[in-house]
């Protein structure tokens, strides 16, 4: 049959050949290509973050590419600013792509364009040359033919698809099919597959290890008219072929289309990238474990972490140690080192599922920030609080040295305080040093008889509390007081013998302080926190209380 004469009548304007492709987008030599190809729906899940902090450390562990592809093809699903939402997340984490292009915006790297609808006449010229060869076959299969067909065979309990008999357009005329797209008629191009589901060959994922797989039959669309765009899966095969990427590191839903890749890139003799289809994001509901949800998990959505203000390294290191489970002892030997230090291994991975969990991200953000120093702190907690909380922000900016030393009680010293996750927990632990967002509800404990908080507080103000006292003395104040009250001892190793002997001990005393000047009966430091608030404030605190 005259293939060249359908495929010159589908395509009459593709000049250009694959050779000249293959010119172009010249061999990028030894060096190691990943990419993120995101879909724009203006959405980013923990699972896509996932596969783009292991893209990045492929690359810059190799000192090689990463690039950004903007995967436009489902133009119904695109949502405007989706990829500019995804470099500023890419740009916030300091994932910054080598290469990139953002519609009608910046671009970067010579092997675009990076947003596949405006690659077409390359993904066209490719499609030219299969149907040229005889190897792809535009098909006249309408929505009402295709549902039959799957009935019948989901009846029959076969497999479903377009493959042998069911293929009714593969040797169609060309002249018949010429005269039907000349009626103006839609078709799809699809790829003659000369795969046989009889034959298995073998697949060696870099993390799910080696997989005997299933040739593929099915004659599978390649291309569809009516928007003049390819499908994702002959995309993915020119893209990556012509952008030279080395390593697809995708979620694990794109396991069972590896046949068909397998068989486009046999089709066209190029040689597969490497594979790595990351393990699904798990976690603990329960005692269910269960895929994270983007409906049932704000945790699911990347907008979460930076609406509560984590800081980029704890989201960082919480996915490296899911990654690979060496991780955290590496870190231990090297804390202060670029994640891309490590030596990742695609090997290591769980092709059963990553566990994440929030506890666990807690608990590095907490070390993490424990170990900032107070300007640090005070420099995230401004940017953070500039977007997320205005009014905030201009209160810890008002006087920012006091800011800094209410930031400073217990850090900066050999075990600081370990308080804050994210920054979002800044504010309600550290309130009721403002007057501005002090409105307390005393969380008296133990001493709970308001006559007698009355009267313990009257006497430390009057007898007991002195301006400048340094903090030893402070504390022999306190203890003085509690021993000057009746049935009270400061003696913790007496009181731990026969409690029942004493109203209260010194701990007790300095929780009614404490509650009275903070509303709070948990704080850090209370003479650090008395020394801060100043006299005045103080007297006042505890006049107020009736
Ligand atoms: N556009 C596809 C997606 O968003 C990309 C898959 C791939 O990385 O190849 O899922």
């Amino acid at each position: 049959m005259d293939y060249k004469k359908l495929a010159d009548f589908i395509f009459p304007d593709i000049t250009k050949t694959i050779e000249d492709y293959e010119k172009e987008y010249s061999e990028r030599g030894d060096v190691t290509v990943t990419r993120y190809a995101p879909s724009p729906t203006g959405f980013m899940h923990i699972g896509n973050f996932y596969s783009v902090v292991i893209d990045y450390v492929i690359a810059k562990r190799n000192n090689g590419i990463f690039y950004l592809r903007n995967e436009d093809t489902d133009q119904a699903r695109e949502v405007e600013g989706a990829v500019e939402y995804i470099m500023h997340v890419l740009n916030h984490y300091k994932l910054s792509p080598d290469e990139y292009e953002i519609k009608g915006g910046d671009t970067k790297g010579s092997y675009g364009p990076y947003i596949q609808s405006e690659r077409k006449d390359i993904y066209k010229c490719f499609i030219k040359y299969l149907i040229a060869e005889g190897k792809a076959y535009p098909c006249f299969l309408t929505a009402e033919e295709l549902e039959v067909i799957r009935d019948n065979q989901a009846k029959a309990k076969s497999r479903i698809g377009i493959y042998g008999k069911f293929a009714k357009y593969r040797d169609y005329p060309v002249d018949d099919a010429i005269e039907r797209i000349k009626n103006g008629e839609q078709f799809v191009v699809r790829l003659k597959s000369e795969g046989n589901f009889n034959h298995t060959f073998i697949f060696n994922d870099l993390a799910n290890g080696e997989m005997k797989l299933h040739e593929d039959d099915i004659d599978t669309i390649i291309y569809k008219s009516s928007t003049e765009l390819p499908t994702y899966h002959f995309a993915h095969l020119v893209d990556d072929h012509l952008m030279r990427t080395t390593h697809v590191v995708r979620g694990q839903e794109w396991m069972a289309s590896v046949p068909v890749h397998y068989n486009l890139f046999k089709t066209f003799g190029f040689k597969m990238p490497k594979y790595i289809h990351t393990p699904l994001i798990l976690k603990k509901d329960g005692e269910q474990v269960r895929k994270i949800s983007k409906r049932l998990d704000p945790e699911a959505r990347m907008t979460y972490y930076e609406e509560k203000g984590y800081p980029i390294y704890s989201v960082i290191e919480s996915i490296m140690t899911i990654a690979n489970s060496n991780y955290e002892a590496w870190r231990e030997g090297h804390p202060d080192a670029d994640f891309t230090e490590f030596e990742f291994s695609a090997k290591k991975m769980s092709p059963s599922g990553a566990l994440y969990d929030l506890d666990k991200l807690d608990n590095i953000s907490k070390n993490y920030i424990s170990r900032l120093t107070k300007d640090e702190v005070f420099e995230f907690l401004d940017e953070y609080t500039k977007e997320y909380d205005p009014e905030f922000n201009a209160i810890i900016n008002k006087d920012v040295d006091y800011t800094k030393a209410i930031l400073n009680i217990e850090r900066e010293q050999k075990k600081p305080r370990k308080d804050y996750a994210k920054w979002e927990d800044v504010k309600p632990a550290i309130s009721y040093m403002f007057d501005e967002l002090y409105n307390p509800t005393y969380e008296w404990v133990n001493i709970t008889d308001m006559d007698e908080i009355k009267s313990i507080l009257d006497k430390y103000i009057n007898n007991y509390y002195n301006e400048s006292d340094d903090k030893e003395t402070w504390f022999e104040h306190v203890k003085e007081l509690t021993e000057s009250l009746d049935g009270y001892t400061s003696n913790m190793k007496e009181y731990k013998e026969n409690p029942d002997n004493f109203k209260g001990n010194v701990a007790d005393v300095s929780t009614v302080i404490r509650v009275a000047l903070t509303g709070k009966n948990m704080t850090p430091d209370l003479y650090e926190i008395m020394k801060l608030l100043g006299k005045n404030r103080i007297i006042e605190r505890i006049n107020n209380i009736k």
